[in-house]
């Protein structure tokens, strides 16, 4: 039958896509713009690490910040 073909390659495409995803993208060094620290990471990276990712956001939205100070 075809249809097995078709899943097998199928299940090697995802394979693939998998592999890719886990591969370090293109990285380079980059400034954290929250405390400026050179980092390794891709083109679109802003932030050293999650923790001055969510900073950062919480300072564009200060009004939706949790208060738990
Ligand atoms: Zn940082």
């Amino acid at each position: 039958m075809a249809g097995e073909g078709e899943s097998t390659a199928a299940a090697s495409a995802s394979e693939l896509a998998r592999a890719l995803a886990s591969r370090p993208r293109h990285k380079q060094e980059r400034v954290c713009v929250v405390c400026g620290k050179t980092f390794q990471g891709t083109a679109k990276a802003k932030y050293c690490s999650r923790a001055h990712a969510s900073q950062a956001f919480y300072q564009r939205h200060k009004e939706t910040a949790p208060n738990d100070g």
